[in-house]
């Protein structure tokens, strides 16, 4: 016989593509029983706890603390001293040095940071390990390079740092949104507190371990676990200049309130409801993964995520054919194992929240499809979907969802698209796909979102200024733009 037939009768091709698991290790991370506050570079034994498990197997993972009035206050006099002993007086260029070593720290333990995320945020390994991570050593990198080039970025008007920062951070890029506020922050000479989302804080506690290593001053960062009042009791404290907010849309309006008549400065970054917008000419197999990127990348946990899909008419029924069928390519399933796509949703009120929007899109009358697959008995977990059929009005067009679910409508011309697009109380980013430049430079001008991504989605660079319109916030982070909420200028205009 010959050598050839041999091999096709010993190995005839699988009918039913399965992939074997592939799971990352999770010996490389240590994950302490308990842990208190990060006060003062000292961890401050807390007073009340509360366990923080691993939303893929309900698996408790470390008990933390639940930040008090009392801790908040310890914490902010420790930035406060920080900030008056030394820090906000050090050269750029020496706070440069810390910020270069924590970037450098980062890259160096990259793969136990991942690890720890995608155990406690359920997101999957290789988002953490080739996003999360990365990114956030850049965004350390970026802005180390502009601590002692402040005067040249702002010529003429003599920046200073405003003073102590308090930084309230979401749960769907816990390590990431950490970089996003804390590097700037540094870099400009203020002190931080930071309080992570009560859900996801281990990222943020072995941070602490991190800025050790660095031997960055005791109290320049300082790190309370704890839920909405930990966040709370932050916002209302008199020690704090500054807050940055990024989460939802409610607390992000209340916590404005709050602040109104107090002097104390304020950026929002708060929800979305992105369109993505098809034209006929696009590339479809490409906008196809752009737009399986844009909503199924972190399970739809996205401020930005593009959960409005708009195809122009003439290419709806291939387009939403060939993502149907990519959906079912999809892997669901643990988050550490590295060929998973989709992981766990977040936690059990997010769950909750995405099942009762999804139910009331299929009341209103749209269309459902979900792809065939096994979803873990164990956990959090919600299938990609998909809603044809749908109308403007319906609340899973309007409402932001933070969920695999996206919604498909139609337009015929550009400026039914862009009138459609900016429907919406939300401004945060946009994607438009089509082959011409003169058309992306046209929608991007009618667009009223921060970032409008073209050809691609969900791409994100230290230097490239992040932020809203409308009900999706104000102010900047990241580049250039990222540094004016932590600084005072003496020329008198304030960012
Ligand atoms: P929140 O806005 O409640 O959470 C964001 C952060 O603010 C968390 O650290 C939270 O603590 C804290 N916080 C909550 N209440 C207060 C308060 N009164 N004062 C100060 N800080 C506070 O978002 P949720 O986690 O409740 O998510 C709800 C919805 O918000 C999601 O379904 C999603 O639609 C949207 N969302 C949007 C995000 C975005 O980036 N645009 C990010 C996260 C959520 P704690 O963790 O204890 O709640």
């Amino acid at each position: 016989m010959a050598e050839l037939d041999r091999t096709k009768r010993h190995a005839p091709a699988p009918k039913d593509w399965t992939y074997a698991p592939a799971p990352e290790s999770r010996d490389v991370v240590r994950i302490a029983e308990r842990y208190g506050n990060f006060v003062g570079g000292e961890w401050v034994e807390a007073s009340e706890t509360y366990a923080t498990i691993s939303p893929s197997s309900e698996e408790p993972l470390a008990t933390v603390a639940q930040g008090t009035e009392a801790d908040v206050d310890a914490a902010v006099g420790a930035a406060r001293d920080a900030f008056a002993n030394g820090w906000s007086e050090l050269s750029g260029s020496e706070r440069a040095k810390y910020l270069f070593r924590i970037a450098r720290i980062l890259q160096e333990r990259s793969r136990e940071f991942a690890v720890l995320e995608s155990l406690n945020g359920g997101k999957p390994i290789k988002e953490s390990r080739d996003v999360d991570l990365p990114l956030a050593a850049a965004h350390f990198f970026y802005y180390a390079g502009w601590a002692d080039k402040l005067e040249y970025a702002f010529p003429n008007r003599r920046p200073r740092p405003v003073g102590v920062a308090g930084q309230i951070i979401p749960w769907n890029f816990p390590l990431l949104m950490l970089a996003w506020k804390v590097a700037p922050a540094l870099a400009c000479g203020n002190t931080v507190v930071l309080k992570p989302a009560e859900t996801t804080p281990l990222t943020a506690l072995l941070f602490c371990d991190v800025l050790r290593q660095a031997e960055l001053p005791a109290g320049v960062v300082n790190i309370v676990t704890g839920d909405g009042r930990t966040g709370a009791a932050l916002v209302e404290h008199d020690g704090v200049d500054k807050i940055a907010f990024t989460g939802s849309t409610e607390v992000g309006k209340a916590i404005q309130r709050r602040l109104a008549g107090t002097g104390k400065r304020l950026t929002l970054e708060l929800g979305g409801k992105a369109a993505n917008i098809v034209f006929d000419d696009s590339a479809l197999d490409q906008a196809v993964e752009g737009i399986v990127n844009g909503i199924y990348f972190n399970q739809g946990h996205v401020c930005c995520a593009g959960s409005r899909l708009f195809v122009q008419e003439s290419i709806y029924e291939p387009l939403v054919e060939k993502l149907k069928r990519r959906l079912t390519t999809l892997r669901v399933g643990d988050p550490l194992d590295k060929n998973t796509d989709v992981g766990a949703i977040n936690s059990a009120m997010q769950l909750e929240k995405i099942s009762s929007l999804v139910q009331s899109g299929v009341d209103e009358g749209a269309e459902i499809y979900q792809p065939p697959c096994r979803l873990p008995e164990k956990g959090y977990w919600f299938a990609p979907t998909v809603f044809t059929n749908v109308a403007q009005s319906y609340r899973i067009a309007q409402e932001e969802i933070f969920g695999p679910v996206l919604s498909v409508l139609a337009f015929r011309t550009p400026d039914e698209a862009v009138e459609k697009a900016n429907n919406t109380p939300y401004g945060l980013s946009a994607g438009v796909w089509t082959e011409k430049g003169s058309r992306i430079l046209w929608m991007a001008q009618r667009m009223r979102a921060g970032v409008v991504w073209a050809n691609t989605f969900n791409r994100f660079d230290p230097t490239s200024p992040f932020g809203g319109y409308k009900e999706s916030g104000f102010g900047r982070e990241g580049g250039l733009h990222g540094l004016e909420p932590y600084l005072r200028f003496d020329d008198g205009n304030e960012s």
